[in-house]
């Protein structure tokens, strides 16, 4: 039996979660969660991690230069550069309303880029 060490990132709690795993690699036990999230991120993270990507776009003709902006659900942690990458070339026009979906199935990954902020035309 082996163990592995993380610590939960899905709130700010940040519970230090133990995974026991036998020789085959299969998830003998989830413990140190505090909550049920804790243990569907722990089993996720060793055969699937994923992160929500957050970065900024250019927003032209607002009051603002730069949009906050999200994906709505969390992409695998091995997309996450090319994604932020893509995101250099949206370029969206104001106004915008906080989520407001500005692009959907973003890089055939199934999830949308959604604004994180109201900015007005000016
Ligand atoms: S286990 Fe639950 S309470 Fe603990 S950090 Fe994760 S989500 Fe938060």
């Amino acid at each position: 039996m082996t163990t592995k060490e993380l610590t939960c990132v899905v709130c700010p709690m940040g519970c230090q979660i133990t995974i026991s795993l036998d020789e085959d690699g299969t998830v003998l036990s989830v413990e140190g969660n505090t909550c049920k999230r804790g243990d569907t991120y722990a089993r996720n993270e060793l055969t699937d991690p994923r992160r929500t990507l957050t970065s900024t776009v250019v927003i032209l003709g607002g009051t603002d230069k730069l949009l906050p902006v999200k994906t709505d659900a969390p992409i695998p942690k091995k997309d996450l550069l090319r994604a932020r990458e893509a995101l250099r070339e949206l370029t969206v026009t104001a106004p915008v309303a906080c989520g407001d979906v500005l692009c959907t199935d973003f890089l055939g990954l199934g999830v949308s880029i959604v604004s994180g902020k109201t900015v007005e035309a000016c």
